[in-house]
């Protein structure tokens, strides 16, 4: 039995998931816990945000975050790729800087216009 806090909303209901049974989840507020609990252990993933160099922006860098939660596993090198990433202003929120992070066909994009 695993316990962790839902993080799918403000509430934070206090999860229990039984592994040995089927990962079942108790202790959720509604469905969405459930799911993510399940999630949690046997896949977790999380929208990563992030920053990228811009040229002719009103700042220097540019915030970004994944598309698409992508596995928790991946989030070091998908940061990594970044590195070598500079985008031109201007730019709209929700264009893509960098396309399939790792084969996944998950995207960083733009989380604002610049
Ligand atoms: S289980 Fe449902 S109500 Fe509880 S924190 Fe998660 S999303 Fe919110």
């Amino acid at each position: 039995m695993t316990e962790l806090i839902c993080i799918v909303c403000p509430k934070g209901c206090h999860l229990k998931v039984d592994e040995q049974n089927g990962y079942a989840v108790t202790g959720n507020g509604c469905k969405r816990g459930e799911v993510y609990g399940k999630k949690e252990l046997t896949n977790p993933t999380r929208v990563v945000p992030s920053t990228v160099k811009i040229s002719g922006g009103s700042h220097r860098r540019l915030p970004v975050k994944t598309s698409e939660p992508i596995p928790k596993a991946m989030i070091f090198d998908a940061v990594k790729l970044l590195d070598t990433v500079e985008v031109t202003a201007p730019v709209k929120r929700g264009d893509v800087v960098y396309k399939d992070i790792l084969g996944t066909g998950i995207d960083f994009v733009a989380t604002r216009d610049m």
